[in-house]
């Protein structure tokens, strides 16, 4: 990030308003993947669930998502679903105007189908493919994304892989090292990013790490990021996952991203995940590269995470009515 957009992001936490934007752009989905928090019966928060939402499409879906993005104006947009390729008709619409606002947009998705190339060429343009452990489970798991299917769909592109690990691939020794050594050697794949699965509060899962196995996570990832340069994950960003954020509050990433469901005004909270999630087993890898930055010391001596909640303060201030007087803001407006 240019120090320029650093500026940007934090003039909008101050204003009261959040850098960063989620929009599930469609209720459906081609995939069933166990454990999908999407689908789960409390992501709204408990009453409707995600499929039985109404939703949007053609130029509606177009427009709507158009003047949210005007509304909020954010630096960073993620699409999400269900999966946001059942929309691609309106997505191929969609690129080109939010990119030509200079935002940056993430596109996360199974490759169920395929996508253009226009879009992986865009340099504000991420499309993120999420693949869950290697061939055999996760054949299992997000059929009818197979590999196959996955492995044609991205022919020619140029996407990140994103890999949410769960307790069943931990149970294999060196499972996350196979599955770099198959992913880094595609030249379609740019970067690969992990998270770790997190649960809701109370849940019993086979996908939940126990905490000898969160820590071999770590320890591998660390040895993988200096073996192979697509793993793109700094040492800082690893070291978080050891000590996730206490609460939704103390997360940098839940701060300053706003999370919209479907019907394009539901919103999501206290994060992406909705419902009740289970912040100390959080593996969401955005909350701890975020973490990360906030543990960072300006000057060596400031943590940059007291001035994001010194920032927080103000912009709910704001908001509110409430005269901030603190001259950094006003530097900034
Ligand atoms: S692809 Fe995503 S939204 Fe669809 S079922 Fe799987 S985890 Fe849920
Ligand atoms: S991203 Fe993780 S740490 Fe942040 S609020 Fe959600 S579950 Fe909690």
């Amino acid at each position: 990030m240019r120090i320029s957009e650093v500026l940007r992001a934090w003039k909008k936490i101050l204003q009261g308003g959040t850098p960063s934007l989620s929009i599930e752009i469609t209720r459906e989905c081609p995939l069933r993947c166990p454990g999908c928090y999407a689908y789960g019966s409390d992501h709204l928060g408990g009453g409707v669930t995600l499929r039985e939402l109404s939703d949007y499409k053609g130029q509606e879906l177009v427009d709507n998502i158009m003047q949210i993005v005007d509304r909020h104006k954010p630096l960073h947009l993620s699409l999400v679903g269900g999966d946001p390729l059942v929309r691609y008709r309106e997505l191929e619409q969609l690129v080109p105007l939010i990119t030509a606002r200079g935002i940056h947009l993430q596109i996360v998705t199974s490759a169920f189908r395929p996508f253009p190339l226009a879009w992986t060429q865009n340099p504000l343009v991420n499309v993120v493919v999420s693949i869950d452990g290697l061939q055999p489970e996760h054949d299992v798991r997000r059929t009818p994304a197979t590999y196959q299917r996955i492995l044609s769909n991205i022919a020619g592109q140029r996407i990140t892989v994103h890999c949410t690990i769960t307790g069943q691939m931990m149970k294999r020794p060196a499972y996350l090292k196979e599955f770099v050594e198959f992913w880094a050697a595609k030249s379609e794949v740019n970067k690969i990013w992990f998270s770790i699965f997190t649960p809701q509060i109370g849940d019993s899962l086979p996908e939940i790490l126990s905490p000898q196995e969160r820590e071999q996570v770590i320890a591998d990832l660390r040895d993988l990021r200096n073996a192979y340069a697509k793993v793109d994950m700094p040492v800082e960003m690893i070291r978080q996952f050891a000590t996730p954020p206490a609460s939704p509050k103390d997360c940098i990433f839940a701060q300053t991203t706003t999370t919209i469901s479907a019907d394009l005004s539901s919103p999501i909270t206290p994060c992406q995940f909705g419902g009740k999630p289970d912040c100390s087993q959080c593996g969401c890898a955005a909350s701890m590269g975020l973490a990360a930055v906030g543990d960072h010391r300006l000057g060596g001596v400031i943590p940059v995470k007291s001035i994001f909640d010194l920032s927080f303060r103000i912009g709910r201030a704001r908001v509110k009515g409430e005269a901030p007087a603190v001259a950094t803001f006003q530097i900034l407006r």
